[in-house]
């Protein structure tokens, strides 16, 4: 059985889960719920990435412990599972001092053992922001340019990654895309990094100024920098310390969803490198997707224009939510969100699109008895079309275009549209092509399974009992908004 391992990053808890958040957690998803229809054995991760001075300091704002702040943010995110109908099989926490620590003082070891830790006197800017060492020439007028804030200055001795020490071998390894990076902008982007020179990393910080993390091994004096431990999420989540069934099993990871905001200083080159030191496999493929904005905007709490998942699906249903963040949001760019766009496509893609056609075709096929047979499927032309849809969906979804599998369907389902206007089936010499649109529907919601888990299953309900049903599940499905 091939298997199929996919995570997205672990979402960093200074916050409660953001749009952008919900939308590659619903990118995964939609990958694994698809490799799970083509009968693969699929893990799926995410979690929470929860240490660092951000978090210390965010956590001191409210006068609250650390751990105490990041559970209540942990626990949000894990209930993004059951809000966005999430079938990921882990969440791992990086503050898991059973799951996560281990993982991370074995390949702290491992790193060092290999020579590629060391210990020198660093001063360096420290954007926290960031969690990360800024250079002086990506300031702008001395400001971190995404967080508009001067980096502290920081002078201490810490653990260093060599990271320069696997510059050439990670641009060949790009280059001739033994890690395929979706979308190819990125590839060229994270070579232009890699070739500019790849300085070491700081890996630690002085547990005196930061507490809120992991002790390097053997030295508790410092604190494992918290980009380091986290990435090690993706082994710790399958038992890398002790060598496990599920870490012999899934690894490499198949797909790493993330934001371009993390790609090239963190999943493009320090993951890689740590993974070179330890002599593992590398992650196949690296999907980065753009960001959302609102109403043309970046998000922010002062404009007043965040975007909150959990009220969105409150007011419009799951379903709604994930259509809308597949189909209208680029897969691999920014992509803009307005409450416009968002009920236009409501109503005319699920409700008056999908949602009329299946109350459509479920009400004809209620009024005819017995129920005319679809598994064959008497037109050529039909076949041909559900064939056609098929072959466009898996291509699109092998180069993780999420809209264009939906523009797919959504052109079956005009083409299903279309017949039924020029068949006129209501009337009884017409009949014949009722079975034809049965088949299609059945095909649609199998198409529509990785995307729309509970519109699918209804859609199938409804297939396999129209006379009772009557389509009334399906119309308060998707009711038109005024
Ligand atoms: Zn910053």
């Amino acid at each position: 059985m091939k298997k199929f391992y996919v995570s997205t990053s672990i979402a960093y808890t200074n916050d409660f889960p953001h749009i952008g958040f919900a939308l590659e957690s619903i990118q995964a998803d939609v990958l694994a719920r698809y490799h799970r229809l083509l009968d693969e054995e699929v893990f799926f991760l995410t979690g929470t990435d929860e240490h660092g001075e951000k978090i210390a300091k965010a956590a001191a704002h409210e006068k609250q412990e650390p751990k105490e702040f990041v559970n209540k943010i942990s626990d949000k995110f894990r209930e993004l599972k059951e809000i966005l109908n999430l079938s990921n099989d882990d969440f791992i926490r990086t503050s898991d001092k059973k799951r996560h620590w281990p993982t991370v003082e074995k390949v702290w070891l491992e790193l060092k053992e290999n020579g590629d830790i060391y210990k020198k006197k660093y001063k360096g800017l420290y954007c926290v922001g960031c969690e990360a060492f800024a250079q002086e020439k990506d300031l702008v007028d001395g400001e971190c340019p995404i967080h508009q804030k001067k980096p502290e200055l920081i002078e201490e001795e810490n653990y260093f990654f060599r990271l320069s020490k696997y510059q050439n071998q990670l641009k060949k390894i790009i280059d001739r895309e033994e890690i395929k990076i979706i979308p190819g902008t990125r590839k060229s982007e994270l070579l232009s990094f890699i070739t500019q020179g790849l300085e070491d990393v700081s890996c630690s910080r002085s547990r005196e100024k930061l507490g809120w993390g992991i002790p390097v091994p053997g030295d508790n004096t410092q604190t494992v920098y918290v980009w380091l431990e986290a990435l090690l999420n993706y082994l710790s989540a399958l038992d890398y310390a002790t060598n496990g069934d599920k870490f012999k099993k899934f690894w490499p990871p198949d797909v790493h969803c993330i934001g371009k905001d993390i790609f090239v200083r963190f999943h493009g080159s320090l993951w890689p490198a740590i993974l070179l030191s330890l002599k593992l496999e590398l992650p196949k493929t690296i999907f980065v997707h753009g960001f959302i904005t609102s109403n043309g905007q970046k998000m922010s709490k002062s404009l007043g224009n965040v975007i909150d998942p959990f009220e969105l699906v409150k007011k419009y249903g799951i379903d709604a939510v994930r259509y809308f963040l597949l189909r209208e949001i680029p897969p691999t760019e920014d992509g803009d969100f307005t409450y416009e766009k968002f009920e236009g496509r409501y109503n005319s893609d699920l409700a008056n699109g999908l949602g009329n056609l299946v109350a459509r075709v479920i009400t004809l096929a209620s009024k005819i008895n017995p129920l005319p047979n679809f598994s064959g499927g008497q037109n050529l032309k039909f076949k041909k079309e559900i064939n056609k849809t098929w072959g466009k969906y898996k291509k699109a979804l092998e180069e993780f275009k999420f809209n264009e599998a939906l523009r797919a369907i959504w052109e079956l389902i005009s083409f299903c549209d279309e017949t039924i206007e020029k068949e006129k089936p209501w009337q009884k010499e017409n009949q014949e092509v009722i079975g034809d649109l049965l088949l299609a529907l059945n095909e649609i919601a199998k198409l529509l399974q990785p995307f729309l888990p509970e519109t699918s299953e209804k859609i199938f309900r409804q297939l396999a009992d129209p006379q009772r049903r009557m389509g009334e599940e399906i119309r308060f499905l998707f009711p038109r908004l005024k």
